[in-house]
């Protein structure tokens, strides 16, 4: 694996290879989940490029941002065994060489008026601000991201549609611990006490797969949020949403294929995450 801290230096080295680049932009703490998407890109014979930068446009709390994990030697370690080709690994200068005051906006519509949009004041822009420069620097083929940020995916795919049309987008399936628990960097910051009550966030995502075709929709929510609120959990967010635009609906329609997302916090660590409702036709 080769690394890179300066961008005309990564420019100079991409301009000289010939093969399809295949992107995978992360902030680092790496596990398996990120490492699932580099083995995509690598089935589709791309060369790899992993990019680590902990954006701070993106933190809307700026604590968040402080207390993001670092964790770069085995970060490099895991990527250098999931034969990633390439690691840019920019300071904040590299990225934001005018600084924050000039940023560009994003006309995002609905999107950032609901779920995260809403409850995270200004964080898709910072992602577009981040992503738009990435991807003006490696100029990708292909991108790789988790479907476990699912709106992310929307907002992203948004940004291509518009800047980027050339770029293939692959939303990856979200990877798991074995007790159901998404893979995430904030899953390092919990407790272990806070570690043992997290899997009923996943559970309580499965009730609503399972029952809301008997239960309906309302009652189907109000069990699930009641069942994490015992388990400690405090929540922004519990929706039903059309998978493809994220627009809320208030009952569960068999013939849609739909989504149920939430977002909690245990403790001062908070988890997000969605399951996919497939339509039944
Ligand atoms: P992050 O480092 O959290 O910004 O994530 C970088 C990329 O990895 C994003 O595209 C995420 O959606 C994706 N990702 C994070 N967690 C998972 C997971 N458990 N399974 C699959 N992809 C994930």
């Amino acid at each position: 694996m080769i690394l890179f801290k300066r961008s005309p230096d990564l420019k100079e080295f991409l301009l000289k290879n010939d093969r399809s680049i295949g992107f995978v932009p992360t902030m680092g703490a790496l596990h398996k989940g990120h490492l699932e998407l580099i083995a995509e890109s690598r089935r589709r014979e791309c060369l790899t490029v992993c990019s680590i930068f902990v954006n701070p446009a993106q933190f809307n709390d700026h604590k968040d941002f402080e207390k993001y994990p670092n964790t770069i030697d085995s970060d490099i370690l895991m990527l250098e065994q999931g034969k990633t080709d390439i690691l840019f690994l920019p300071e904040v200068k590299e990225i934001y060489p005018k600084g924050f005051e000039v940023l560009e906006h994003y006309e995002l519509g609905y999107l950032e008026t609901v779920l995260e949009g809403k409850f995270r004041p200004g964080h898709f822009q910072g992602v577009c601000q981040v992503m738009s420069r990435l991807l003006d620097i490696i100029e990708p083929e292909q991108l790789f991201m988790g479907e476990k940020d699912l709106q992310q995916c929307l907002v992203v795919r948004n940004l291509l549609n518009l800047r980027f049309p050339q770029v293939h987008f692959h939303k990856c399936p979200t990877l798991r611990e074995k007790d159901g628990l998404a893979m995430s960097s904030r899953n390092l910051r919990l407790s272990p006490e806070e570690r043992s009550q997290a899997p009923a966030l996943p559970r309580a995502l499965n009730f609503i797969r399972d029952n809301i075709e008997k239960m309906g929709w309302k009652n189907a929510r109000l069990e699930a949020s009641n069942r994490m609120s015992a388990a400690g959990f405090r929540l922004d967010y519990l929706e039903l949403a059309r998978s493809q635009d994220l627009s809320i609906k208030d009952a569960y329609e068999a013939v849609e294929d739909l989504v149920v997302l939430v977002a909690a916090f245990l403790g001062s660590v908070r988890l997000i995450d969605n399951l996919p409702l497939a339509a039944k036709h």
